[in-house]
């Protein structure tokens, strides 16, 4: 299992200095993984994230958010056209780096809808999803959706409906991605979720309620953590914080980041690596009850 922190924990600047940095203060931080956000891979820097990884010794995961022109859940072809060519660009960025995880918000735009998914956008999405599946599977890397909150996307709120959605794509190399954040607003509890997506869980993120230091909001990570013991979970456990004193202009203003909850990251992810790692010492202790 390895332990990773979400890249903008470190820099909002994705140019190949903020890359660079962002894997240093990874590999100092105690992580095994640096999750690179991809909002635009076509701009990505793969020869600058290429060699940071090689001189750290991190592994490297994507994720990213679709915006309205690139919504695959949408019923304008041509959007739905511009979201598949941007996660197929997308797995090949990641295929370059070695990375065997796509995921993210990667079926429908990262935004409050105003109204339901349609069942037209949602077979779009599914369908690409499928298509983005096989492509990645090609590349050695596992596709995970990300459940997400009703503010961040009206396709996939709780886990029961990531599976149903994963198994329509059609490609058994599509997964569930779950983030205690958002499972904290929609779920019934922290236990059932892990274990109703069991084998079917392929990434997970960790998140306060606020988005800040673990430990100092109303998640509920021990049940968490000991359904993951429970279902055998060997998957990426990756740290995900934000604060306004990071800021993504892509990402920040999407997610509501509107409070500085930390200002010292280096701090921030030495802690989330040492509770993180923690939890599952404790839980694995659990087989000896
Ligand atoms: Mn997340």
């Amino acid at each position: 299992m390895r332990i990773g922190c979400h890249g903008l924990v470190w820099t909002g600047t994705y140019d190949a200095a903020g890359i660079r940095h962002a894997v240093q203060k990874t590999k100092e931080a105690g992580f095994d993984l640096i999750e690179f956000p991809l909002m635009d891979p076509f701009t990505f820097d793969v020869a600058a994230a290429r060699a940071a990884l090689d001189d750290y010794g991190i592994v490297a995961t994507g994720s990213l958010g679709l915006d309205e022109s690139t919504d695959v859940s949408s019923e304008d072809d041509a959007a739905v056209r511009a979201g598949e060519a941007l996660l197929e660009r997308a797995v090949d960025v990641l295929a370059e780096l070695g990375a065997e995880h796509l995921c993210g918000i990667i079926y429908s735009a990262m935004r409050k809808y105003m109204e339901p998914a349609t069942q037209r956008g949602v077979a779009n999405s599914q369908a690409v999803i499928g298509r983005i599946g096989e492509r990645a599977r090609a590349a050695g890397i596992k596709v995970s959706v990300e459940v997400t909150n009703r503010y961040e996307s009206n396709v996939l709120n709780t886990a029961r409906q990531a599976r149903e959605f994963a198994a329509a794509t059609g490609s058994d190399n599509v997964g569930v991605h779950l983030d205690t954040y958002h499972m904290n607003i929609e779920e019934t509890d922290m236990f059932n979720p892990v274990l109703d997506t069991a084998e079917l869980l392929s990434y997970v993120h960790i998140g306060e309620s606020h988005r800040g230091y673990l430990g100092t909001g109303n998640v509920d990570f021990d049940s968490f953590f000991k359904a993951l013991h429970r279902t055998g979970y060997d998957g990426p456990v990756v740290f995900e914080s934000f604060s306004s004193s990071v800021v993504s202009p892509d990402l920040s203003r999407m997610l509501g980041i509107w409070r500085n909850l930390w200002s010292d990251s280096d701090e921030l992810g030495a802690h989330a690596n040492a509770f993180i790692r923690d939890k599952l010492v404790a839980m694995a202790s659990t087989t000896h009850h």
